[in-house]
């Protein structure tokens, strides 16, 4: 462990440290954020009224909208001499949203990510391939800094150019790599097709994250790489990657730095607490930041919580996988439909490849969903030198089977397109999994 001390910590004693911190938290925004000042206030609430985290719920949220009506600086904490560093989103819809750093912020974010390294089996002296996007994008500088402090040999590569990553993997063997699933699989994919075994490689442990992905594709990453696969989660509003991190022993669900960011589980609706095991809206409150503190943060990602023992023997709170993101929930024909639940049916047929993408239309005014996915070139490529056929017989079979499964999980019916293996275009970065055309189809 990177900090034993802190990650082994006592409930009881992790509570008390939670408790002096959330209060430093409120003070600090109460005197410094004039926007959490006036939520504060509407609500009744006073730093010093403030006994433990059983007052937390008395606290207001914060949403995404908020920082965007703060943009650029509206919820900095400090003088602007103070701040070291600015990250931001990516602003598809809209303005982007804006997070700033002092130097002590960037010190606990290196040493979360630091952790979440040790956490996944990194060690000082590891090569580490760090694939993550550099920029304005916390996943690549998040994950750098923390590969420093832990000591290992950090190859700062960034996403794209997929021919120079598997160069520099062949020449600097290194042991960790950090990426977004997608993107590992397509570089395992080029590498076979240049004759090399991804098994062969020395990587030993992968960290990924940044989007959504499933046990199936843990199963597919494993197979391919011969690793670990380990899933990281965090979000810029909140500090960046490091939130939490799953453990090699474990491999279920993912421990939060809990010294730093408080979980809750919220009723995405009303908004209510729920209870440990309970699936909702995942919210943190962050506890050590300067610049950018945030009380009770709505992510809009869906998760449940443990507090139950670890055989790692880390005492922090693990979240489960992200489930989906209420902003990326479909209505479908009425039908709540969370697109990441389509990835472990897809993985869990082996005539199938891990490469698909979901496209929503609206068909005669009613919404309809179409899979298009790659069948698997290994599997077709062995029966009797039989060949992809879309129109054959077996090709029938296995789209109504995939369907079948489909209407089972999401409750709605879902068109299949069968596609030749590698005719869709694979990911440089994070992976475009649903094109949603209904939008584009009202503006024409
Ligand atoms: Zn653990």
């Amino acid at each position: 462990m990177f900090q034993r001390e802190l990650e082994t910590l006592s409930r009881k004693d992790l509570v008390r440290l939670q408790e002096d911190r959330l209060r430093e938290t409120v003070e600090r925004v109460w005197h410094r954020v004039p926007f959490y000042r006036e939520k504060l206030e509407s609500t009744g609430v006073h730093p010093t009224s403030l006994r433990g985290l059983e007052d937390l719920h008395r606290l207001p949220f914060t949403y995404k909208k908020d920082l965007r009506d703060q943009y650029p600086f509206g919820l900095f904490a400090v003088d602007r001499q103070d701040v070291v560093r600015i990250h931001a989103s990516s602003g598809t819809r809209g303005k982007p949203t804006v997070v700033g750093y002092t130097r002590r912020d960037i010190t606990c974010w290196a040493e979360v990510c630091a952790r979440a390294i040790a956490i996944a089996g990194g060690r000082p002296g590891d090569v580490f391939h760090n694939a993550y996007g550099y920029g304005l994008f916390t996943g690549g500088l998040g994950m750098h800094y923390g590969a420093e402090l832990l000591g290992a040999v950090t190859v700062p590569v960034s996403g794209g150019n997929r021919s120079r990553q598997i160069t520099l993997i062949h020449d600097f063997a290194p042991r960790g790599v950090a990426g977004t699933p997608s993107f590992l699989l397509s570089l395992a994919e080029m590498m076979m097709a240049e004759g090399v075994d991804p098994l062969d490689t020395s990587i030993e442990y992968g960290i990924f994250g940044a989007e959504p992905w499933s046990e199936e594709m843990r199963q597919a990453l494993e197979g391919i790489w011969g690793i670990d696969a380990l899933d990281i989660y965090g979000l810029s509003e909140v500090i960046g990657p490091g939130v939490s991190m799953e453990c090699r022993e474990g491999k279920n669900g993912l421990h939060i730095a809990e010294d730093h960011f408080l979980p809750e589980i919220v009723d995405p609706n009303t908004g209510e607490p729920l209870s440990d095991g309970q699936e909702g809206e995942l919210v943190f409150t962050s506890l050590t930041k300067e610049a950018f503190p945030i009380l009770r943060y709505r992510t809009g990602d869906i998760a449940s919580l443990t507090r139950e023992a670890c055989r790692c023997g880390r005492t922090h709170a693990r979240m489960s996988r992200i489930k989906g993101r209420i902003d990326d929930m479909l209505i479908i024909r009425g039908v709540n439909v969370f697109p990441s639940e389509i990835e472990p049916v897809v993985l869990g047929m082996k005539e199938f490849a891990p490469h698909y993408r979901l496209l929503v239309n609206r068909v005669d005014t009613l919404d309809a969903l179409t899979l298009e996915v790659e069948v698997n070139p290994e599997f077709f490529g062995t029966k009797g030198g039989s060949h992809f056929d879309p129109t054959d017989d077996e090709s029938h079979r296995l789209s109504a089977n995939l369907r079948q499964r489909l209407k089972e999980i999401l409750g709605v019916t879902t068109e299949i397109n069968l596609m030749e293996p590698g005719t869709l275009p694979r990911s440089e970065g994070k992976a475009v999994r649903v094109i949603d055309q209904r939008d584009a189809m009202l503006r024409r």
